[in-house]
């Protein structure tokens, strides 16, 4: 009962499905492995949105970028241990991606910002849903399409090589029956292992008594699949903890909710840090806290223009309350205290200037429209920005930089463009332009051989 096809991929998050469709329209005949029940991974959860300078859409919306800024903005926020050469790349083929996401009937159009970027540059959906599952949908609207085979609850357990080039793929459906695949190439875009906390505590026992945000199937079985055929890989201790994270339900707090206008208060009712500084300063101004723990702030104005508020909200998060009083009250925090916070940065989205933390962005207007919100939250892991090295063409490197032949990488499985912490809106920017990229490269080599 052996399946034979030009490429494999395997996972069928954005990167995949992305690299699937590509790949598609370059001629080549794909299958998708899933060893998930349903399709999307991490990606289903991502709520921010896409990242990238010099688009048609912030033009009309008369936002001026340059690309050398987000470059710089991301290096500076990587703490410069970003891989140059992928982090080019990234940048220059970002607008790219955004149009061919738009040609595919997913449309990114709606700006926001995220923490560590000086312009909006986040695109999202313009009905204000979470780009997640938007992205999802739209990306398996054009995979149906297409014809694309999906093999849903089917873990890839090996890819076998012969003479030195990829040969075939083992996979193995949730009763254990196992089948071949014979293929030319294969993408792996299984994505990372934020939720395998045996190999989070390996590279970082500092992080043990985090909860994470991650959907189960992020165990890195990806990156296992290719260390046994060679595969090199990078920075695997940089681990992104996330600042705003709902300890209970281990559910995220979108940084658009900040980049909309929202602000972080103490249990003592004060702000404490620029809440859109980059995720590790964030995360690590509340932990730092006495209480470990702070309150996301914000009003109804924020709820209207962002959907994912409204969920929170729905699903019993967030504390409401008419005045600011009240929510002081209900919160065991001093009302006065929290009142003179909430004038004061209400003075500087006035000002445009704060005073008391240099934060330049998402001062949107003051927090004044009744009713007001706050959810406790804490860091949570959220991110693995190490992983298996690849070049620009998304080939796979071995550990002496030598190319797998007819292996690619993308997705959160690499290692190399976020460096030493990832930017808000960058992990949708990377998994469609390298998505893109490895379904090209992909094709282009099955083609040949
Ligand atoms: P990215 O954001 O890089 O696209 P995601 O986490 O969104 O990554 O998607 C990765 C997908 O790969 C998940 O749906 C996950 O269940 C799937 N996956 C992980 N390991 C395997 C494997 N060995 N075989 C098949 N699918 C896998």
């Amino acid at each position: 009962d052996d399946k034979s096809c030009d490429v494999v991929v395997v996972g069928s998050g954005g990167a995949g499905l992305a690299a699937a469709i590509e790949a598609h329209d370059k001629g080549a005949s794909v299958i998708i492995v899933e060893k998930m029940p349903i399709t999307g991974g991490n990606t289903n959860k991502a709520s921010a949105g896409m990242n990238a300078a010099e688009t048609r859409f912030q033009q009309q919306a008369g936002i001026i970028d340059h690309k050398e800024w987000f470059y710089n903005e991301t290096l500076k926020g990587g703490k410069n241990k970003n891989n140059p050469q992928l982090l080019h790349y990234f940048v220059e083929h970002a607008p790219a991606a955004i149009d061919w996401l738009d040609e595919k009937g997913i449309q990114l159009n709606n700006l926001t910002t995220t923490g560590g970027m000086s312009v909006d540059r986040t695109h999202r959906p313009s009905s204000g849903a979470a780009v997640g599952g938007f992205l999802i949908s739209g990306l398996l609207k054009n995979i149906n399409d297409r014809g694309i085979e999906v093999m849903l609850d089917t873990s890839v357990t090996e890819i076998e090589m012969k003479d030195g080039r990829v040969n075939a793929v083992m996979v193995c459906d949730e009763e254990g029956t196992e089948q071949r695949i014979s293929t030319k190439a294969v993408i792996v875009a299984t994505g990372g292992f934020g939720a395998n906390a045996q190999m989070v505590t390996h590279y970082r026992p500092d992080l043990a008594d985090f909860v994470t945000t991650n959907h189960k199937g992020a165990t890195g079985s990806g990156i296992a699949l290719l260390q046994k055929i060679g595969a090199g890989t990078v920075d695997m201790n940089e681990i992104q903890i996330h600042p705003t994270v709902e300890q209970n339900t281990a559910y995220l707090i979108s940084e658009s909710i900040r980049g909309g206008g929202a602000i972080l208060i103490s249990q003592q009712g004060k702000r404490f840090v620029n809440e859109l500084d980059t995720r590790d300063k964030v995360s690590n101004s509340i932990i730092a806290l006495p209480e470990h723990y702070a309150y996301i702030l914000f009003d109804e104005q924020i709820c209207t223009q962002n959907k994912a508020a409204e969920t929170y909200i729905g699903k019993g998060l967030a504390v409401q309350a008419a005045t600011l009083a009240e929510l002081a009250d209900k919160l065991a925090i001093d009302p006065e205290s929290l009142i003179n916070t909430v004038e004061r940065y209400n003075q500087y989205v006035k000002q445009q200037h704060d005073e008391d933390f240099g934060r330049t962005t998402g001062m949107r207007h003051p927090l004044n429209q009744p009713s007001f919100y706050a959810i406790q939250i804490a860091p949570g892991i959220h991110h693995t920005m190490g992983g298996i090295t690849i070049n620009t063409n998304t080939e796979v490197l071995d550990t002496n930089a030598q190319i797998i032949k007819g292996v690619y990488a993308a997705g959160e499985v690499t290692g190399g463009v976020h460096g030493g912490n990832r930017i808000g809106g960058n992990a949708i920017a990377d998994i469609i332009i390298f998505g893109i990229q490895a379904g090209d490269q992909a094709a282009a080599y099955a083609k040949k051989h």
